[in-house]
């Protein structure tokens, strides 16, 4: 077994484990976690410097999940853009291959909450995928997303790679992962070995705090960088977490000294759930205008909106939203306008 197979193994998966280490009543957590599993790798559990702070409210379940029920389990309609099991096709050019539904950690805002830690999602085997891609001379980006794709084990991502690249129309795979973040551990020399073999490869991560970027993270980018994988953050606008502007900033700077471009910053989806965790969009403005002009342009990330019923990522900008109290009316790439309902 490997030492990050070993990792995952030691990680908490119970409110009784959890109980153990803070003074944090199990009995509240219990419904939460039966219903969105839980797991904390001893690596993110050793940043948390106590109940509440930035790395628990992501980690730790709270009943609030239970109590939100305006929103959808699905609102970007991926199971209707889903042509075959674990593909998610919805722009022209490039599609989603949801390769696993496991996470190290399972974040408590994922906007696959319906699915991770569940077998729902996740096809036995790419193979009908692989096959949907082959026949779709349009289709020249190919994600890896999940679920996590860096905790399939190695010769299974080689294959599945493999298999990619004898595609002559893929011209680049990108990897979307939490790993660095939650299981350093994970990215060996070995793992770097492989997926150099398979370049363009393009790595994107989801670093959400400052306090994440330690020097584990740090060691496992700095592997994946150094064997030409281009690294990219997905970060997540998270009330309680990140929605400080100069916490959003630090965390910019931050990544680029780790050889992590900022490419989005994700408006919480409108996933059921989650609610706990959106911030008004006029926030969101908010924290980028912090940012332009005051640090590197190479620090600054598009803020997206993912529009509901898979109309796709709209960066938030002049001309694509109009406000109307707390409605929104947003424009998407091929000018289809679409109402949004803001958090007030
Ligand atoms: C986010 C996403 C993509 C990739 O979007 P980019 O803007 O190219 O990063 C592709 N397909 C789906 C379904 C997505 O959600
Ligand atoms: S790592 Fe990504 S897919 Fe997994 S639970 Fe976190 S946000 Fe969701």
């Amino acid at each position: 077994m490997e030492i990050w197979e070993r990792s995952l193994e030691n990680s908490i998966t119970s409110p009784e484990e959890l109980s153990g280490l803070f003074r944090v009543a199990a009995a509240p957590l219990s419904g939460v976690v039966r219903r969105y599993p839980m797991r904390i790798t001893p690596y993110y559990l050793s940043l948390i410097t106590g109940p509440g702070d930035a790395i628990w409210r992501q980690c730790v379940p709270d009943p609030a999940e239970l109590e939100d029920f305006t929103q959808s389990p699905d609102p970007l309609d991926e199971e209707r853009l889903s042509p075959v099991p674990g593909l998610i096709h919805r722009y022209p050019d490039r599609v989603v291959l949801v390769v696993s539904s496991a996470c190290a950690v399972y974040c408590r805002f994922c906007m696959r909450k319906r699915g991770v830690g569940c077998n729902g999602i996740l096809a036995a085997s790419q193979e009908e995928a692989i096959g949907y891609i082959a026949s779709r001379p349009e289709i020249r980006d190919v994600i890896l997303s999940g679920g996590d794709p860096l905790l399939l084990p190695d010769d299974r991502l080689d294959d599945l790679l493999s298999a990619l690249r004898k595609i002559p129309h893929v011209e680049i795979v990108r990897i979307g992962t939490r790993v660095p973040v939650t299981l350093p551990e994970r990215i060996t020399p070995r793992l770097v070995r492989m997926l150099k073999r398979h370049h363009p490869l393009f790595v994107n991560t989801h670093f959400n705090h400052p306090s994440e970027i330690t020097a584990q993270s740090a060691k496992a980018c700095a592997r994946l960088a150094d064997v030409g994988i281009p690294l990219g953050n997905q970060t997540v606008l998270l009330k309680g977490v990140n929605d400080d502007p100069m916490v959003m900033r630090r965390l910019m700077q931050l990544l680029l000294t780790i050889r992590v471009r900022p490419y989005y910053i994700h408006q919480m989806d409108l996933v059921r759930g989650t609610a706990h965790f959106r911030t008004p969009v006029n926030h969101g403005v908010a924290v980028l205008d912090a940012l332009r002009g005051h640090t590197s342009g190479m620090a600054i990330p598009h803020y997206v909106i993912d529009l509901p019923g898979g109309k796709g990522k709209v960066e938030v900008a002049p001309g694509r939203v109009e406000r109307n109290g707390s409605r929104l009316s947003i424009t998407n790439y091929l000018g289809e306008t679409v109402e949004y309902l803001d958090v007030k």
